[in-house]
């Protein structure tokens, strides 16, 4: 999986800063932010989508959200809110087929769409 793009930023080939990492999780800001908060938060493990997850990787989801909400406080968007997203496959709108968790804050976010 030397190719996927998130696994090169995990493990470092791709320098990239890191907000936040412990042994399972790393985050760091997108590249194209759309909000003033935009942080992506991703496992280490290669998993290409949420719909993978299950049995010995059903406590992902758990350690992601547990680290945006970190990173949420530690910039201070905690008061005001902000929005997780996760999405999943072509028609969700993923683009980076390594799963991961869009923390966005600083502004309002719009409703969703219908
Ligand atoms: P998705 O559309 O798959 O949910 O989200 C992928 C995100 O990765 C996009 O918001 C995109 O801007 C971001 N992204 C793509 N390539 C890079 C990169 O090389 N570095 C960083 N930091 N973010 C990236
Ligand atoms: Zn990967």
């Amino acid at each position: 999986m030397s190719e996927c793009l998130f696994c090169r930023i995990t493990n470092g080939s791709l320098p990239t800063e890191f907000v936040y990492e412990d042994d399972h999780v790393v985050a760091f800001r997108d590249i194209n932010p759309a909000a003033p908060v935009h942080i992506l938060v991703v496992p280490r493990a290669h998993i290409e989508t949420v719909a993978d997850l299950g049995g010995d990787t059903t406590g992902v989801m758990s350690r992601l959200t547990a680290a945006a909400n970190r990173i949420a406080r530690e910039s201070g968007v905690d008061a005001d809110g902000y929005r997780l997203i996760v999405n999943c496959g072509r028609d969700g709108g993923q683009t980076v087929f390594h799963l991961h968790m869009h923390l966005l804050g600083g502004r309002k976010m719009p409703e969703l769409a219908a």
